[in-house]
């Protein structure tokens, strides 16, 4: 029997209390005391509740009372409301409370570091990505106050260049924009049945443009039986805007971008595949990183922020969904995630 609650401990104690007293009167009195008067048996079973109900309220009192409060505040820590089970409080339990809550402390402050520490390379980021337009366009309207402003030979070529670097600041903007909506609005997902021909259409008429200049054509093709998908409408667009976007900024010329949907038991998996430039095997794990880009130059020079995929991962994962890529250096890139199907 383990000695770890107020009844146990007192009954401990009282037994040996009692015992003592019994080997002491032993030793002073021996055996007849108990032999001549049976009376004094009545005497030691009363000493030995007495003893028991006395020690039985001080460590209910002193010690019981008081782990009951750590474990109150533990459990009000914990969110949890498992005080109906505080009568039947013992000490093995609350150690085993303390210990797990200890634990997820320590796992809390060790998530709160990293947390921390991505914050921390995020701005960092932030203000090297906004640094060199910023730079630039101090360049360019120096020289124009220079006196470029009169040289016809520049004047345009360097307001058109600062304009470039203003709409990269723009688009940078617009991309945090959307992750700090993303991070403040994370719960508040509008689930609601989709069709997603449509959603992808209405993407292709927005891109329409963009993939004529670069001799782009968008397909989609539909093998799943289901028409609508469980997604929240507008972050699902912004899904396929940056794959579909993606697809014409780092296809080939002529290319193809595909979208295609197929059935895979109560989802349906979607697949926007092109047969662009493709990504180098050493980049795909750090794809969906915000800021990474596999040729920056070529990213910045098409207006890339480096943060349209890790805007994908994270709508994605509101779903409770995960993105995946398959890519092959100048053959072509699919990307691919699944959604549950509509009602
Ligand atoms: P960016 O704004 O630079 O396009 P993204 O986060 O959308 O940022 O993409 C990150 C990087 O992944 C891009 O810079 C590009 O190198 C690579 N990438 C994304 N999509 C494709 C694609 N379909 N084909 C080839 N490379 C791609």
């Amino acid at each position: 029997m383990k000695i770890n609650n107020p009844l146990r401990i007192s009954i401990f104690l009282s037994t040996v209390i009692t015992l003592l007293l019994i080997l002491m009167i032993l030793f002073f009195q021996d055996f007849r005391f108990i032999q001549n008067d049976p009376t004094n048996i009545l005497f030691l079973v009363f000493f030995f509740f007495f003893i028991m109900v006395c020690t039985y309220m001080v460590t209910k009192k002193f010690f019981h009372e008081k782990i009951k409060v750590i474990y109150k505040n533990i459990y009000k820590f914990k969110g949890t409301s498992r005080l109906d089970k505080l009568n039947d409080l013992d000490i093995d339990h609350v150690q085993k409370e303390a210990e797990d809550w200890a634990n997820a402390k320590q796992n809390e402050l060790e998530q709160m570091k990293q947390d921390e520490n991505y914050r921390r390379d995020f701005i960092g980021n932030v203000s090297h990505e906004l640094k060199t337009p910023i730079f630039n366009i101090q360049g360019y309207v120096e020289t124009l106050l220079d006196g470029g402003l009169d040289d016809d030979e520049i004047n345009v070529k360097y307001l058109k260049r600062a304009n470039k670097s203003i709409e990269r600041m723009i688009n940078i903007v617009e991309d945090l924009e959307v992750i700090s909506h993303l991070e403040t609005e994370q719960s508040e997902l509008e689930i609601e049945n989709v069709i997603i021909e449509d959603v992808v259409n209405e993407v292709f008429d927005l891109l329409e443009m963009k993939a004529n200049n670069s001799k782009i054509s968008l397909q989609l093709i539909n093998e799943a039986s289901a028409v609508s998908v469980r997604a929240d409408k507008n972050k699902l667009q912004q899904v396929f805007i940056n794959l579909i976007h993606n697809s014409i900024k780092y296809g080939k010329k002529n290319g193809k971008t595909r979208v295609s949907f197929f059935d895979m038991g109560p989802n349906i998996l979607i697949e926007i595949a092109d047969n662009g430039i493709g990504i180098d095997e050493d980049s795909l794990p750090r794809l969906f990183e915000r800021f990474y880009r596999v040729d920056k130059n070529r990213s910045r020079e098409i207006g890339g922020t480096g943060l349209g995929l890790s805007i994908v991962k994270h709508i994605l994962e509101a779903h409770n969904q995960t993105i995946n890529v398959r890519s092959t250096k100048n053959v072509g890139s699919t990307f691919s995630f699944i959604l549950e199907k509509g009602e």
